[in-house]
């Protein structure tokens, strides 16, 4: 995702760019250059900032999402809630354990 923080220092040279050569000239002007450069600035940085987020939030939730509390059935070999009494796949009756 280099190339995202790449468009962001891009667009902040060309808005910066933008500024200086709309500040030599009238100031309506000015005013719309100045609302361009910010445009290219932010806008760049907030969809940098999106995928970055959706990225992190993505590795963040896989990983405690597989180590569940389960049991391998020893009959099936399928993966049941721990606290189970009965594998639901085949009817196995797990042995109840004590203590
Ligand atoms: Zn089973």
């Amino acid at each position: 995702m280099k190339v995202l923080w790449w468009l962001v220092i891009v667009g902040a040279v060309v808005g910066a760019l933008m500024l200086i050569v709309t500040s030599t000239s009238s100031a309506p002007q000015e005013a719309a250059g100045a609302a361009i450069a910010v445009a290219l600035v932010v806008i760049p940085y907030c969809l940098t900032r999106a995928v970055e987020g959706i990225r992190s939030e993505r590795v963040r939730n896989e990983k405690p999402f597989r180590v569940f509390n389960t049991k391998k059935c020893p009959e099936c070999a399928e993966s049941v809630q721990y606290e189970a009494l009965r594998c639901h796949f085949c009817g196995f009756r797990f042995p109840e354990s004590k203590g």
